[in-house]
């Protein structure tokens, strides 16, 4: 199918599917390793490359190779390469595109095992990163060096919800010779396209919103097919592979994704408006209020205010737990993007590994308490919140 003739819901259920020859209506799992040749010439040929089709699952599996095209076909990239989650995705995006010696700027506000992975894994062979505000593209332009290859962001940032400007940042990126990767995990494709704006390279972790039920773990970068070469020849030799049955889940969780993503969107500028009514609520932070520092960039970037709301309480860490402990609905876990909402603590949790003055530095207070909106009735999630606040 011609992919520039349909929009996002369509292709989100149709793009990228293979037949076999019983003609199943929906897609298969191709659950086996490896791939039989019709003569010992076609097994030449296709080892050189000269004909298509599938050698061996580490790099080639019909049903991995579906969820590479249609989500390829959401963001509008010319090629995706699929991985085990999405950890490895950015690995693979910094051991196929760049060498020892090279420069990253990266927002200060990305994943926390990200930052693991660029300060203590990746500095140890030779690729130094320097952080950066998510907000001020002045900072970027200021870290650059001559050998800076790569700026990686998020956005918006977890938990605060920072709204980064991607069209600058691309601008800044390609006047010194470098790419923008962008994160895209927390809008997903059907809110935001980041290709569009500017980005060379998008990273999913599939974990989230592309499987939308908290199933399975899995990964994608996308770009330009001279770009995916390097990361695909990442894969082939490293075998960071997504396994066919975890594609097939992301591939059919895609199907859902533009109504989820509004569902979620809902949801969550509810609970943002309701929370921010609130006495015992110090601040709000959601793109989609009009509080919200970066209101009308997010609004002209994304197509909603996303899925996650993040919120301080006046009463600290405390009042903080002691509203996580009052709920019986929502699920106590870090996790983000399933249909179920969660209640994350982030200082006690996903931002335990900083140090007191990194975490003031990057906004995250103790009273601060983060929900990811699942697609429960809004109602019955603020009742489950109104009993922890009073
Ligand atoms: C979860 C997450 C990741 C890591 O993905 P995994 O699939 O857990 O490896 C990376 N970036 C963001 C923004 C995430 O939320």
């Amino acid at each position: 199918m011609n992919n520039d003739e349909y929009d996002i819901e369509t292709l989100a259920v149709r793009a990228g599917t293979v037949r076999s020859q019983f003609n199943e209506h929906s897609e298969a799992i191709f659950l086996t390793s490896s791939f039989m040749f019709g003569s010992a010439a076609e097994a030449a040929a296709r080892f050189k490359g000269e004909q298509p089709g599938p050698i061996y699952a580490r790099f080639a599996n019909p049903t991995v190779n579906m969820m590479e095209a249609r989500l390829a076909a959401l963001e509008g990239a010319e090629r995706c390469v699929a991985f085990s989650s999405g950890m490895a995705s950015i690995l693979a995006t910094v051991m196929g595109l760049m060498k020892a010696g090279e420069h990253v700027v990266a927002s200060r506000s990305i994943f926390g095992s990200t930052v693991q992975l660029f300060s203590n894994i990746l500095g140890r062979f030779g690729v130094e990163t320097t952080y950066v505000s998510p907000t001020d593209p002045a900072e970027w332009r200021a870290a650059v060096k001559p050998n800076t290859k790569l700026f990686f962001v998020e956005s918006p940032s977890n938990p605060l919800t920072e709204v980064s400007d991607i069209r600058a940042l691309a601008d800044i990126a390609h006047e010194v010779g470098a790419w923008l990767a962008v994160d895209n995990c927390f809008c997903s494709p059907a809110l935001q396209k980041p290709l569009e704006l500017g980005a060379d390279i998008v990273i999913h972790s599939a974990t989230k919103y592309l499987d939308g039920q908290g199933r399975v773990l899995g990964g994608a970068v996308l770009g330009s097919k001279e770009l995916m070469e390097g990361v695909f020849t990442f894969l082939r030799t490293a075998g960071p592979t997504l396994s066919a049955f975890n594609a097939w889940v992301i591939l059919k969780g895609m199907e859902t994704l533009s109504l989820r993503m509004e569902a979620h969107s809902r949801n969550a500028l509810a609970l943002a408006q309701w929370l921010e009514a609130q006495p015992q609520v110090a601040r709000v932070w959601y793109p989609g209020l009009p509080s919200h520092p970066q209101h009308e960039l997010a609004m002209r970037q994304q197509k909603t205010g996303g899925g996650i709301v993040s919120f301080e309480l006046k009463g600290g860490k405390d009042a903080a737990w002691t509203l996580i402990d009052a709920t019986k609905l929502l699920s106590i876990t870090a996790n983000l993007g399933d249909t179920k909402s969660t209640i994350t603590h982030p200082a006690s949790t996903t931002h335990s590994r900083m140090t007191i003055e990194q975490r003031a530095a990057a906004g995250i207070s103790d009273g601060l308490v983060r929900i990811a909106a699942g697609l429960e009735s809004v109602a019955d999630i603020q009742a489950d919140l109104a009993r922890g606040l009073a």
